[in-house]
């Protein structure tokens, strides 16, 4: 296709039910740029899928797992009649979950396919949903063209093999009628079923937009927008107009819920184009993500974010001499386990990183095997209950704006502070039953002073 195309990408409150969809499906029959639609599960969803996922379920707790699912599916398809061929694939897709969820999954293959069902069912209905407005579409399977490791419930995705793959078998779809496909989910070399991880839908369409040439990515959830800090917590929060790739990406990783973290990656690295709207309001706005020449760029903070559910590691190298080389074995360890840091500090001896602790994680980050492999050769700490507070912007200095930051702060404990190797990003981190009581104070003394 040489026209401009648009990938939009509607999360799971947008689909949570047929009234919602049908919203989603005005936003796609009114922007006729609209080619490649991606879906999230139907909001609820993938919380069941991950529960089914655990050991030692009692039999009634599994089955009201199951129940779960299908009651939400239930609820929408009353509102619908399904053509034949979504029909049948709906059937066999519903048959195929009840089947696999009736067991525990012993694998983490195993975990990954139930997992997917969430979007392989919520794809036809919506598709169904998108033909009832006229709009001509087909489903279509996302695992023969997003191709990824091995790596169950964190998958990397294979760009060069997603992008010849897409351009054979999804592209050529694209001049007929309007695909709508599966966020989330991958399949490896084999064949086999992976994820992405918890909200990977954003990165799959943008993963998409990247492998197929779009031109812009256009995210639908429940917000208008990407907000100076969660409004749930700050009556004064303001949704931001721009924001940079960056600034963008920074806020992402460090706890704004809006967006996957690495769903920037692609669109940054391709040049493409992201806007964040509310599906239930598409005429009130959004963020747009986009380049920014740097002489446009607005210094200082422009937003306040937190993650909570942090988990602090301190390891300390019992031989106060022998320090050289100890970041490397540490590291070397983290990274052969995949675990990925977010935070660190270091000291003559010790180093302290922060990781997620998530409890809706698919797959937890920090791994038994290798606390016991740091063990061997260092002293280990793990702290719990902390929540990462992070001030994002661009050129972010410690000037006299920030420095009044140091004055909100001293009445709080902060356990560990970072700041110096982007200009993005100041972080800290406090207990989590203070973190709101953080935030909020920030974003009063940083973002609601006229700035
Ligand atoms: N359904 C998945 C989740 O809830 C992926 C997504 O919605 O982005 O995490
Ligand atoms: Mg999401």
């Amino acid at each position: 296709m040489n026209q401009e195309f648009t990938v939009a990408k509607f999360g799971g409150t947008s689909v949570a039910d047929h009234a919602a969809m049908m919203r989603c499906a005005d936003i796609i029959a009114s922007d006729s740029q609209v080619r490649i639609v991606v879906v999230s599960a139907s909001a609820g969803v993938t919380n069941h899928l991950v529960a089914l996922c655990q050991t030692g379920l009692s039999t009634e707790e599994r089955q009201a797992h199951i129940d779960g699912v299908i009651a939400i599916q239930l609820n929408i398809i009353e509102c619908l009649s399904l053509d034949a061929d979504l029909a049948h694939g709906f059937d066999s897709t519903l048959n195929d979950f009840k089947h696999a969820a009736q067991h525990p999954a012993q694998t983490n293959a195993h975990r990954d396919e139930l997992l997917s069902f969430g979007e392989r069912l919520s794809s036809y209905l919506f598709t169904q949903v998108l033909r009832d407005k006229g709009v001509a579409s087909s489903r279509f399977d996302v695992r023969s063209v997003l191709k990824t490791d091995g790596q169950f419930g964190k998958a990397q995705p294979d760009i060069t093999q997603t992008k010849t793959r897409a351009q054979a078998e999804l592209v050529p779809l694209l001049s007929e009628q309007v695909v709508v496909t599966q966020g989330f989910i991958g399949s490896d070399e084999y064949g086999d079923t992976t994820t992405l991880g918890r909200g990977g839908s954003d990165y799959s369409a943008a993963l998409l937009a990247e492998a197929c040439g779009a031109r812009n990515i256009h995210i639908w959830t429940d917000v208008v927008g990407i907000y100076s800090t969660d409004p749930r917590l700050c009556n004064k929060a303001k949704p931001i107009a721009h924001l940079t790739f960056d600034e963008a990406a920074e806020m992402a990783t460090f706890g704004a819920k809006v967006l996957h973290p690495a769903t920037i990656l692609p669109a940054a690295r391709s040049g493409i184009g992201v806007f964040v709207g509310s599906s239930q309001d598409p005429q009130g706005g959004g963020t747009w993500i986009e380049k920014v020449p740097s002489s446009e760029l607005i210094a200082g903070v422009r937003a306040v974010t937190q993650r909570k559910n942090q988990l602090l590691l301190t390891l300390k190298s019992p031989e106060m001499l022998l320090a050289s080389g100890f970041l490397a074995r540490v590291f070397t360890i983290l990274s052969e386990y995949k675990i990925s840091v977010d935070l660190v500090t270091t000291s003559e001896i010790s180093v302290a990183v922060t990781l997620d602790n998530a409890p809706n994680a698919s797959r937890p980050e920090l791994d038994q095997e290798a606390l016991e492999r740091l063990g061997e050769f260092c002293h280990v700490s793990v702290e719990t209950n902390l929540a990462l507070v992070a001030l994002i912007g661009s050129e972010i200095q410690l000037r006299q704006s920030e420095l009044n930051l140091m004055r909100v702060l001293s009445d709080f404990d902060i356990r560990l502070i970072c700041h110096g190797a982007s200009k993005h990003n100041l972080c800290f981190l406090v207990e989590q039953s203070q973190s709101d009581t953080v935030v909020q104070a920030i974003h009063q003394q940083l973002l609601e002073q006229g700035r």
